[in-house]
């Protein structure tokens, strides 16, 4: 286990554009495994390696029981838009209403360094979308249309906790 330590806004290295990997190796997986302790230690669903520190395009999020982890992302395609409560490891206690398509379709690499590609919808679309942001130094909060009151933060865990 390496549970690193989540860098909290603001850092310079969370909006920074992030360096491609040239050669997927020993460093990269031990920096996939990082971020999957680091995000599963924190709750998250999902991290881009900037969030500890490491200023690469690597980023993975929880797709149901999978990992999705991507190595070099590229956003191919995007349709549709909608509004919903998003919220990030870097900013505690911030949560707020952002738009995004509903639709992706990207290509990366995996672990073993092969490139595939994958469409998502919904919810982990707008996840994959968030990390990907990170990777090219864009933060949620400058996308942000509303910020969520601590009444509905309250109602937002409550609604978590009844799960
Ligand atoms: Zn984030």
């Amino acid at each position: 286990m390496a549970i690193k330590e989540v860098v909290k806004n603001p850092a310079n290295v969370l909006s920074q554009v992030t360096k491609e990997v040239e050669v997927i190796d020993e460093s990269t997986i031990q920096l996939l495994d990082d971020l999957y302790d680091t995000m599963v230690e924190n709750d998250g669903v999902g991290i881009a390696a900037p969030q500890i520190n490491v200023s690469l395009r690597v980023a993975i999020v929880e797709l149901g029981e999978d990992i999705l982890e991507m190595i070099n992302p590229i956003v191919l395609e995007t349709r549709g838009e909608a509004e919903d409560v998003e919220g990030c490891l870097s900013f505690p206690d911030l949560f707020g209403m952002v738009k995004r398509p509903t639709y992706v379709k990207i290509e990366a690499s995996d672990r073993e360094g092969r490139v595939y590609e994958l469409e998502a919808e919904d919810f982990e679309a707008r996840c994959i979308l968030h990390e990907i942001d990170h990777l090219d130094g864009v933060l949620f909060d400058s996308k942000m249309t509303r910020v969520l009151t601590e009444e509905e933060i309250e109602e937002l865990y409550a609604d978590v906790e009844e799960e």
